[in-house]
């Protein structure tokens, strides 16, 4: 029989890694309950419609990376529908603000998720085909101020702070606008009419996204193509003034707060629902897939899946990247030893051995148990590589009350009454 194993551009997260993506966990959800961010958790996957509208058909995401099926109607009742892996997540977050009617609030929603996307790519470093995001959506009705370019800045505030405390080390934020979608329409104009005497030297991409969708080209990563759309047009000549001043008021609001940034004219992001602000921190040591996190401004969104007018700006970060970047950093992440293990001395210490175990591990000790029937110089091995200390259970220790306790980074021997162990284990003499 074959083996069966992970799918292509799938993987299996095991211990300590897991560990990492804890923490990193851990520290996103700390920071965003700083900024007042509460957690959203929506369907993995959804109805197809959903994305081709939400994300756009003529993106890399929709036209060739979905996972999608035809689901089978299960009684009459049902249709079979058209299901899709989210590719992302923002349109199911809006779908959500829009399907619980979030906006009659008249409440600015702040809301984050963490959690698996799907997207068929070309597996490599970085890049896979399940991946996991962390990411945060600002939205609301206009009443509430959601398209203050104080918003922008606050998340870009938020998120140079978040990757400080992650211990990222050298990431840089791009910063650009790509206006309103009048702005835009202007600019793709300019652009196709540029790109019309020197498409034809270009990759088949470009050839096709000229016509389909010019901004796209600007996101041409082909070596040859790039002195070509280094003459195009850029986006900030064709702002008008409310775009411009939006934007230099958030980059204020940045200066203010001592947020470093660097104007990047030719960053337009992958999705078609971004107006404004859009923005990617990047890391050098990421190789190819530089990009930690990217996002931007939707004011159009809701209404582009049939909801109410509700500007927003949000970001989606790669946590697989975060995970790279920080072992990029530390190649030696320090093993995590547990407190104490215990070794009963023959099987007939097991059954107290556990009880024993029990009562430190409630009272909060990290303890891992051996087995009575490993001779004691197998338990001192095992319990070198796992625990700070070693506890010696056997008929005497019973008989006493007196437990015998090696630690392992000084080498000295004690002996502790049971109803003193708890403390001893947790702060062992001359640690
Ligand atoms: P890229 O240019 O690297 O393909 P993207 O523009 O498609 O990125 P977004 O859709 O903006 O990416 O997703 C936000 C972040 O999610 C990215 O910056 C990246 O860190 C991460 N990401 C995107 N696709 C993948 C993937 N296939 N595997 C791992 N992480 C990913
Ligand atoms: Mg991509």
């Amino acid at each position: 029989m074959t083996t069966l194993k992970a799918v292509r551009g799938t993987r299996d997260l095991l211990p300590p890694e897991t560990a990492l993506w804890n923490r990193i966990e851990a520290t996103a959800r700390a920071v965003f309950a700083r900024y007042n961010f509460g957690e959203i958790r929506t369907p993995v996957f959804e109805d197809t419609a959903l994305f081709s509208r939400g994300v756009g058909e003529e993106t890399d995401i929709v036209s060739k990376e979905m996972y999608t099926w035809e689901d089978r109607a299960r009684a009459q009742s049902e249709k079979t529908q058209t299901l899709t892996l989210r590719p992302e997540n923002t349109a199911g977050v809006v779908r959500a603000y829009i399907e619980h009617k979030l906006g009659e609030t008249g409440q600015l929603q702040k809301l984050y998720y963490i959690g698996p996307q799907f997207r068929r790519e070309r597996p490599q470093k970085g890049r896979y085909r399940q991946f996991s995001q962390i990411g945060a959506e600002v939205i609301g009705p206009p009443s509430a101020g959601s398209e203050s370019p104080l918003r922008d800045a606050e998340v870009l505030e938020m998120l140079a702070t978040l990757l400080d405390e992650l211990g990222i080390e050298g990431w840089t934020l791009h910063l650009n606008s790509v206006g309103s979608s009048a702005d835009r329409a202007r600019y793709n104009d300019a652009l196709r009419a540029a790109l019309v005497p020197v498409v034809g030297q270009m990759c088949a991409d470009c050839q096709r996204r000229a016509v389909t969708n010019p901004l796209r080209v600007l996101d041409c990563k082909v070596p040859a193509d790039q002195p070509i759309i280094d003459t195009l047009p850029v986006i900030a000549d064709s702002l008008d003034e409310a775009s411009k001043a939006h934007f230099a008021a958030v980059t204020a609001a940045l200066d203010a707060a001592g947020v470093p940034y660097t104007r990047n004219h030719r960053l337009v992001r992958g999705l078609d629902y971004y107006t404004r602000t859009t923005f990617e921190f990047t890391h050098g040591g990421l190789g190819a897939q530089n990009a930690l996190l990217g996002g931007g401004r939707y004011d159009g969104l809701s209404e582009m899946i049939g909801g109410p007018k509700a500007p927003g700006i949000g970001f989606a970060m790669g946590e697989d990247r975060l995970v790279l970047t920080l072992q990029t950093q530390n190649p030696a992440a320090p093993q995590v030893l547990v407190d104490a293990y215990i070794a009963p001395v023959g099987e007939a210490m097991n059954a107290a051995a556990l009880n024993l175990a029990r009562e430190l591990r409630r009272q909060g000790l990290w303890v891992e148990l051996g087995d009575g029937s490993f001779r004691l110089k197998k338990s001192f091995e095992a319990a070198d590589k796992t625990a700070r200390q070693i506890v010696i259970l056997g008929e005497d220790e019973i008989q006493t009350g007196i437990l015998t306790v090696k630690n392992f980074s000084t080498g000295v021997q004690t002996k502790v009454p049971r109803g003193e162990l708890a403390v001893f284990l947790a702060e062992p003499a001359g640690a």
